[in-house]
């Protein structure tokens, strides 16, 4: 998805204009020699990071998929995200941690932070999100159970409203043996968290 990410020109000059105004009602000068570029960069900015919307879990994937070569848990820990929270439009990130129990086969592990990027590059709510990467992985793969822990810190809790600076969110989803077996999910916890 990076690589290949092109910049229509009618939707980037579009959104640059939208932001050109914005700057105005902000109280800025647009013409001043420091914006001058920041309209068309900033649009660029907005549409990397909403990429997602331009992409699907079957073009993320691709043939990705091997034989598994047991049923045991596979846990890819800590995987970074950038999202937009659809309240506010302003950023949140963190860390999401993934787990499944293969029903035969396991995706390229590349693939799971791509899946990561493909739900964290929209307009989102974390909790939202957590259960989007959930589903897509069991999808992917034909998981005998999924399990996502995610941790996210809100810029629009920090930098306005109750500005809480040392808050974070945590959000879980789970599905299959997951839901159905206590010491999977212990073996998941235990797995992502620092001792
Ligand atoms: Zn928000």
């Amino acid at each position: 998805m990076e690589k290949d990410l092109e910049y229509p020109k009618s939707t980037i000059d579009s959104i640059a204009g939208h932001i050109e105004e914005i700057i105005r009602l902000l109280g800025e000068d647009p013409q001043r020699e420091g914006l001058l570029k920041t309209p068309q960069r900033a649009a660029k900015a907005l549409y990397y990071a909403t990429s997602g919307y331009r992409s699907n879990t079957d073009e993320v994937v691709g043939d990705a998929l091997f034989t598994a070569p047991s049923s045991g848990a596979v846990i890819v820990k800590d995987i970074e995200f950038y999202s937009f929270c659809e309240h506010h439009i302003l950023p949140f990130f963190g860390k999401i941690s993934v787990g499944y129990i293969p029903a035969g086969k396991i995706l390229g592990l590349s693939k799971v932070a791509r899946i990561v990027n493909l739900y964290a590059r929209r307009l989102q709510t974390q909790e939202r999100f957590t259960q989007q990467v959930c589903d897509a992985v069991g999808e992917a793969v034909g998981a005998k159970g999924v399990i996502v822990l995610c941790n996210g810190q809100h810029m629009c809790m920090k930098m306005r409203g109750v500005e809480k600076q040392d808050s974070s969110t945590t959000t879980m989803a789970l599905s299959g043996a997951y839901s159905d077996n206590p010491r999977l999910r212990a073996v998941f916890i235990s797995a992502v968290s620092y001792k």
